[in-house]
């Protein structure tokens, strides 16, 4: 069997109301585990900006990667939608370039995509909601 262009299952991905918070990310097809997923696409913009733009805000859609950063404020669809998860069912590799999503775990069409963010802007002060067993308690 080929294997699936992982455009794929970032096309099928749907965004819907969350159990967690909010909007979150939907599995639109079935996912394999360690499957590429898509990339996190939003406006390049430079660290120090980023830093501006993200001061006060309580969502922040924006994430730093080396040398820049990426804004999906003003975009639709995709990964600005993922909510965090202390028990994540994707995980984020960031290259100097991009950030790109795998799936930790064979995911079931419909399913909500979790991630976990690591290191935010809310260092910490943002009570996580995400209703896992080893849950840290906050983001
Ligand atoms: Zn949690």
């Amino acid at each position: 069997m080929p294997k699936r262009d992982w455009r794929e299952i970032y096309e099928a991905l749907t965004v819907g109301r969350s159990a967690i918070t909010g909007l979150g990310l939907f599995a639109g097809t079935r996912i394999p585990a360690r499957a590429k997923i898509g990339e996190f696409e939003g406006e390049v913009i430079g660290l120090r900006e980023a830093r501006r733009r993200a001061r006060g805000q309580r969502i922040v859609a924006i994430v730093e990667l080396e040398r820049h950063a990426l804004d999906a404020t003003d975009t639709g669809r995709g990964f600005r939608f993922i909510n965090h998860s202390c028990a994540p069912n994707t995980f984020i590799r960031c290259t100097p370039e991009r950030a790109e999503f795998y799936a930790l775990t064979d995911i079931a069409k419909g399913t909500e995509l979790t991630a976990d963010y690591g290191e935010t802007q809310h260092n910490g002060k943002l009570r996580c909601r995400c209703g896992a067993a080893t849950c840290r308690g906050a983001i």
